[in-house]
């Protein structure tokens, strides 16, 4: 972060810093265990464990688990699968649920203070009475109870007595404030449901807003920073932290979110493709959930840098999912080993090579990177190309083979297509071609011009591998949502590859291991479905690119 200019949290801290309101940073990533994180998550988790790492303060990592509709144990899992992933680090995992003790006390405090009452209003009656943004809200008739009545229906509700949606504990604020938020927000509900942290033990759970300040201010954080739909919140935030006298007032700073262009990130729509079967599972490498993406094959640094790049702002703005592409390229350009594979093999026969003969030539892994030393790759008589490679009838500027073209075989030979076969669907299955012993190396041996090169892999020695190409789920023709709100779906968002031809090189390849299949674009084995028996790659992004980095 050293060389851009500061984002304005940073001015915010830095003036904290210099002013005495705090002598050392803390900030925390909060989630809710009822989902997968998404990028847009891991925003928030590099920009407030950044923040700790920049000033030598504390990042903890907490379960906002107040809610136990929705939560469950596999979301908490997977949360912290994606943080260490992310390499946010934490000293230990803390649980809004480990505060209930302290935020009913917290409660009962605001209670003998004349500051909160228990109401009798149905869920519908207090929406009524909160009134809208153009008219105020009514006074609850249960508001002016006297201490000791809320004490004791308050006492009522936790022990078991009142049941779920029959009273609520509100904060005595303003009615009339003009910020709906404001008008006596209900902090306690009574809830009938078992908890999987604390099982049976609360029958009442507190409401985001109240709990939400409380679990900062016991942790210590210093920063509480959240994105920017809770601008409207930090009043009550604001609030709370003031009326339960809590000794080190945090302070609520908002962000704006990241967007993707085109890109399904709400979590609401991506249970949806799930639901309907669209993609399979939350890790489905075309999601943008970290799981999905890690999947797929990003690596965590592309993903630091993409979100480095997005910056911080208080003001919406939409990212270009080229960008990281830009940001994986760049990541695994020198990393990762160049290796030939045929994704659409037609099998090439070269009658002029000796037939039995084999013989294998010394290629550089990545030629942008000697560290990655060399191979033998094995050559002879059949080989196999890509069907791109070949065409019958070739259109002006197409270099690549047809018969009576000479091509050079990447690294090897030059080759001339001399006929083909096809089979009686009149698809081609078999090219012949001879070569020129004189061309060895990929050499020109008289100054003849060859004007393409394509890559290949040896017939005896390839293994058959699974590469699946992924493209925007979205049809980024149409944009997201149609008039109805329904995804505009992309049919090729998925193509399979089911006789890819690789080279020997990748003997061994495991989970997580990424490639560039030269020519086509950068690959990482499957962690779930890739066997020893049968390799599975997907391509993480594509070779090509038209996208530019924006002017810093
Ligand atoms: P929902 O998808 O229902 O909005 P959520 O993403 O807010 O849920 P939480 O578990 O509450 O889920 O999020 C944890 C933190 O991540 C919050 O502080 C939230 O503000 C932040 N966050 C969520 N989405 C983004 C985003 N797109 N960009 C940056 N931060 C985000
Ligand atoms: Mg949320």
């Amino acid at each position: 972060m050293d060389n851009t200019s500061r984002n304005f949290i940073e001015n915010i801290i830095d003036e904290d810093l210099k002013e005495g309101t705090y002598e050392g940073i803390c900030t925390r990533f909060p989630p809710e265990p009822n989902g997968f994180l998404h990028i847009g998550h891991a925003k928030s988790i590099l920009l407030n464990y950044g923040l700790a790492k920049e000033y030598g303060g504390k990042f903890n990592m907490r379960f906002d688990d107040t809610n136990p509709t929705k939560e469950k144990e596999e979301f908490a899992r997977s949360i912290i699968e994606d943080i260490d992933w992310l390499g946010a680090k934490y000293d230990k995992i803390y649980y809004a649920s480990d505060y209930f003790d302290q935020m009913y006390e917290a409660a009962v405090k605001l209670i003998k203070k004349g500051k909160a009452y228990v109401s009798e209003l149905s869920p519908d009656e207090i929406r009524q009475y909160r009134g809208t943004l153009t008219e105020p809200g009514k006074e609850d008739p249960y508001s002016n109870r006297s201490i000791e009545e809320n004490l004791m229906l308050f006492e009522k509700m936790k022990s078991g007595q009142v049941e779920d949606g029959k009273m609520v504990l509100r904060a005595r604020i303003d009615m009339s404030s003009a910020n709906i938020n404001m008008r006596d927000p209900i902090i306690y509900r009574v809830a009938h449901i078992a908890h999987h942290r604390t099982g049976d033990k609360w029958c009442i759970y507190p409401m985001y807003d109240f709990a939400h300040p409380m679990e900062d201010s016991i942790e210590g954080v210093t920063h509480s920073i959240c994105t920017l739909e809770f601008e409207d919140h930090r009043p009550l935030y604001d609030w709370v932290v003031k009326e339960t006298e809590v000794e080190h007032p945090p302070k609520q700073i908002e962000f704006a979110k990241l967007y993707l262009k085109d890109i399904v990130t709400g979590k609401r729509y991506i249970k949806k493709l799930v639901e309907d079967g669209i993609v399979d599972g939350w890790d489905d490498p075309r999601i943008v959930s970290l799981s999905g993406l890690r999947r797929r094959g990003f690596t965590a640094d592309a993903i630091k840098r993409f979100i480095e790049l997005s910056g911080v702002s208080k003001s919406n703005s939409v990212s270009d999912y080229a960008m990281l592409e830009y940001c994986q390229r760049e990541d695994l350009r020198m990393g990762a080993p160049r290796y030939m594979a045929v994704k659409d093999p037609i099998k090439v026969i070269i009658d002029n090579y000796p037939e039995g003969k084999i013989e294998y030539f010394d290629v550089i892994n990545n030629p942008e990177n000697e560290a990655l030393g060399t191979r033998k790759v094995p050559f002879s008589r059949e080989i196999y190309i890509d069907r791109e490679d070949f065409m019958e009838v070739p259109p002006k500027k197409y270099f690549r083979m047809f018969p009576g073209n000479e091509v050079r075989l990447m690294q090897t030979y030059f080759v001339k297509c001399e006929s083909f076969i096809k089979d009686d669907e009149g698809r081609v299955v078999e090219i012949h071609c001879t070569y020129d012993p004189a061309s060895r190396g990929g050499n020109s041996p008289d100054g003849r011009k060859v004007k393409g090169t394509i890559h290949w892999v040896n017939a005896s020695t390839a293994i058959k591998a699974l590469a699946r190409d992924y493209e925007n789920i979205i049809d980024e023709e149409k944009g997201v949502k149609d008039e109805e709100g329904n995804l505009n779906l992309n049919p090729n968002s998925l193509v399979k590859y089911e006789n890819c031809m690789i080279e020997p090189a990748f003997e061994g390849a495991k989970a997580y291991d990424r490639f560039q299949f030269v020519r086509h674009g950068f690959y990482c084995v499957d962690a779930k479905e890739s066997t020893d028996d049968k390799y599975v790659f997907n391509r993480i992004v594509s070779l090509k690119s038209s996208y530019k980095l924006p002017k810093q």
